[in-house]
């Protein structure tokens, strides 16, 4: 099947000369949500106006053919990031360069046709599914936005088709049910047959698999896999489940309150997380052999409040192996190890 994609594939006044092995390049990308608190809030924050921090200068390159982990608690930026790349947020700064196209340069209409390489895969299936629309009718809706020039007989066979791809079979017995009579596996099947049917480039996969059943969870994981292949996908992988996204991805980056703490390939990060909070996140991973269960414990408490973020190193109320600096510097993110940056003042001593 053709890509939906000879519009958006035209070279754009906006493009930047850009590695062509990178697929999207995130650049200090800052997204801060301002609040309305009142008079008493802004009081509190001596004039300015209050605003979640959801991510606060985070940089990172995906390649071509990647799945890219962002990993981190809840509130840690990554499904911002998520939004961000696909331009569904505008950043408050920074930048999102897709395939050499600065995405804050197209106007709507250039973004529209772009939209067709660039899809999202949400969380929960039976929300992001139109409950009136058949399921043949909810697959075929990208179609006919992003591909005019077929008619109605071949955007019918092009979801057949794509049903069959991801195991809808017999394709035809699945077109005109409602996604409520179908199962919760099956539905995420739908939700992955309606972002591939336009043969995109990226897909930002925001948590895919956290409310499926876990008897699926690897089936979903591997079809995922099987459609990258298929399809020729980049993926970039949000999860807070590092188990899966060790599963899953070949790069992983680490976030903590809208900041980058480590990123790498996923295989030396898991075996030598570099930072203190990727060593906290290691330790909830269960492993195989108890014996060899890791040292290192969760840390207490709760994640910061975004709207007013710890000084220096935002994770310093929580570090059990904080020193005097890290309240007052902010790290920078370092490459200690090839392919490896992590921004920890004292991450030589994990090395
Ligand atoms: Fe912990 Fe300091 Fe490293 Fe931050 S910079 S992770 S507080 S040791």
């Amino acid at each position: 099947m053709a890509k939906a994609d000879t519009k958006a594939k035209a070279m754009y006044s906006t493009q930047v000369a850009n590695d062509g092995d990178v697929l999207v390049e995130v650049d200090n990308l800052v997204k801060y949500f301002p609040i309305s608190g009142g008079f008493l809030a802004t009081l509190l924050h001596r004039g300015d106006i209050p605003a979640v921090r959801a991510v606060d200068g985070v940089s990172f390159n995906i390649k071509r053919g990647d799945v890219f982990g962002l990993a981190g608690e809840s509130g840690s930026g990554k499904s911002t990031i998520g939004r961000l790349v696909l331009r569904l947020y505008e950043p408050t700064s920074g930048k999102v360069i897709f395939d050499g196209t600065d995405l804050s340069k197209l106007s709507a209409e250039e973004m529209r046709h772009l939209r067709s390489r660039m899809q999202i895969v949400f969380q929960d299936p039976l929300a992001s599914l139109n409950p009136r629309m058949t399921l043949g009718q909810g697959v075929e809706n990208p179609v006919e936005i992003h591909m005019p020039e077929l008619n109605a007989e071949q955007r019918r066979q092009r979801v057949l088709d794509i049903f069959h791809a991801v195991g809808m079979n017999p394709p035809e017995s699945f077109y005109d049910l409602y996604p409520h009579q179908i199962s919760g596996g099956q539905r995420q099947r739908v939700v992955l047959a309606r972002a591939l049917v336009t043969h995109p480039d990226l897909v930002v996969a925001d948590e895919p698999i956290a409310m499926a059943d876990v008897s699926v969870r690897s089936i979903l994981l591997d079809l995922m896999m099987k459609m990258k292949h298929e399809f020729d996908l980049t993926y970039l992988f949000i999860t807070h489940d590092l188990a899966t996204a060790k599963y899953i991805c070949n790069r992983i980056a680490v976030l903590y309150l809208g900041k980058m703490a480590e990123m790498g390939d996923v295989d030396e990060v898991y075996a030598h997380p570099l930072h203190p909070y990727t060593q906290a996140l290691m330790a909830a991973v269960p492993v195989p052999d108890p014996t060899k269960r890791r040292k290192t414990k969760m840390p207490e408490g709760e994640i910061p409040n975004p709207i007013n973020p710890p000084s220096g190193c935002r994770f310093h109320p929580r570090c059990p192996f904080a020193i005097e600096i890290c309240s007052q510097v902010e790290p920078e993110l370092r490459e200690l190890r090839p392919n490896n940056q992590v921004a920890c003042h004292v991450a030589e001593k994990f090395m």
